[in-house]
C-alpha cells in the first residue's frame, strides 16, 4: 500500500514528491481547470462513472478540449489499484488548461489519506453556519461565465467561507442566495429529511450536481425514501428531522448543530448513513 499515489493521464506512476508542474501552469496561476474529488474503497474508485461525466460536463463548461474519458478511468483505476485496499483514500482528478506558453492540457490523478475531519465529521456529525454566498439562485442562468455547475479548480471562497465559520468554531457551511434560498456547502450537497422524503435544492439554482446525493436518490426510492429536488429555505432546514451534508469523500455527515441550534438525530439517520454507504459502492461502478 502507498502513502500516496500520483499517475498522469499516460498512464505513468510518477513519484508523488517529484515536482510536476511547471511554473506557468494555468491550474497554478489562474485556477483554471477543472477537477474531481472522490473515495478510493477497496482499490477501486467509487461511483467513478458519475464523477467521469461532471469531469466532462466541467471541461465543455470552461471549452477544455473534451476529456478522453477511457484514460481518465484507466488512470483512476490504476492509481486506487497503487493505493491498496488496506484503507480509504481520497482521489483527485485534475485536468487544467495547461502551460500559459502553450501544450497540451495538465491531466492527472492523485491518492492520499482521508483528511482527520472526514472520520469525525461521519461518527459525530459536523456544526454548520448558514453564510451569504452573495448571490441570486438566477446567477448560473444569467450569467453562465460564473461556472457555476461546474466543478473548476478556484476554490479560494470555498476555502475562505470555511476558514471564516471556523473562527465562529463551526465545521462547516451552508450558502444561502440573496433570496435567502438555500444553495449548498462548500464541498458538499444539502439534503434534508422530512419524514421517508428527502429533498435537496434543484441544480437549476446555481449549485454544483453532487454524485453522492445522486447515488443515494438512485437507491433510496427502492428502501421507501420518496426523493425530492425543490427550492429551500433556511427555516426548511429548521424544521427538517434531519439536515446532512453529502460529498464523495466524508458521505454522510449530519448537522448536529446549525447557526448555534442543535439539531436532533432523527430514527432514520443510521438508515440513511447506510443507504448512502451502499449507493457509492453500487452506483456508477467502472464500465
Ligand atoms: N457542492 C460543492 C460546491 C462541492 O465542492 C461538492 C463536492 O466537492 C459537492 C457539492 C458534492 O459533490 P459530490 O457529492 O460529487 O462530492
Amino acid at each position: 500500500m502507498a502513502d500516496r499515489v500520483l499517475v498522469t493521464l499516460d498512464g505513468v506512476v510518477r513519484d508523488p514528491d517529484a515536482p510536476l508542474l511547471c511554473a506557468d501552469d494555468l491550474a497554478a496561476v489562474r485556477g483554471d481547470g477543472v477537477f474531481e474529488t472522490l473515495l478510493v474503497r477497496a482499490g477501486r474508485p467509487c461511483t467513478i462513472e458519475l464523477h467521469l461525466s461532471r469531469l466532462q460536463r466541467s471541461a465543455e463548461a470552461l471549452d477544455l478540449p473534451e476529456p478522453d474519458v477511457v484514460k481518465w478511468r484507466n488512470a483512476a483505476e490504476l492509481a486506487a489499484k497503487q493505493w491498496g485496499t488496506e484503507a480509504e483514500g481520497a482521489m483527485r482528478l485534475v485536468y487544467s488548461r495547461g502551460r500559459e506558453s502553450g501544450g497540451d492540457p495538465t491531466a492527472f490523478v492523485t491518492v492520499g489519506p482521508l483528511a482527520e475531519r472526514v472520520q469525525r465529521a461521519r461518527a459525530d456529525g459536523i456544526s454548520v453556519m448558514t453564510l451569504a454566498r452573495g448571490h441570486s439562485t438566477e446567477l448560473g442562468q444569467t450569467a453562465p461565465w460564473q461556472l457555476l455547475g461546474a466543478k473548476t479548480l478556484s476554490y479560494a471562497t470555498n476555502m475562505a467561507a470555511l476558514r471564516f465559520a471556523a473562527r465562529y468554531e463551526a465545521d462547516d457551511v451552508i450558502f444561502v442566495s440573496s433570496e435567502g434560498r438555500v444553495l449548498e456547502g462548500p464541498r458538499s450537497t444539502v439534503v434534508i429529511e422530512r419524514g421517508r422524503t428527502l429533498i435537496t435544492p434543484p441544480a437549476t439554482q446555481g449549485i454544483l450536481p453532487g454524485t453522492t446525493q445522486r447515488a443515494l436518490f438512485e437507491v433510496a426510492g427502492d428502501a421507501g425514501f420518496a426523493c425530492k429536488y425543490a427550492p429551500l429555505f433556511p427555516a426548511d432546514l429548521i424544521t427538517s428531522d434531519g439536515v446532512w451534508l453529502l460529498s464523495s469523500v466524508t458521505l454522510a455527515a449530519r448537522v448536529h448543530t446549525l447557526d448555534g441550534l442543535v439539531m436532533r438525530r432523527s430514527a432514520r439517520a443510521d438508515e440513511i448513513v447506510s443507504l448512502v454507504d451502499v449507493a457509492v459502492e453500487s452506483i456508477g461502478a467502472s464500465k
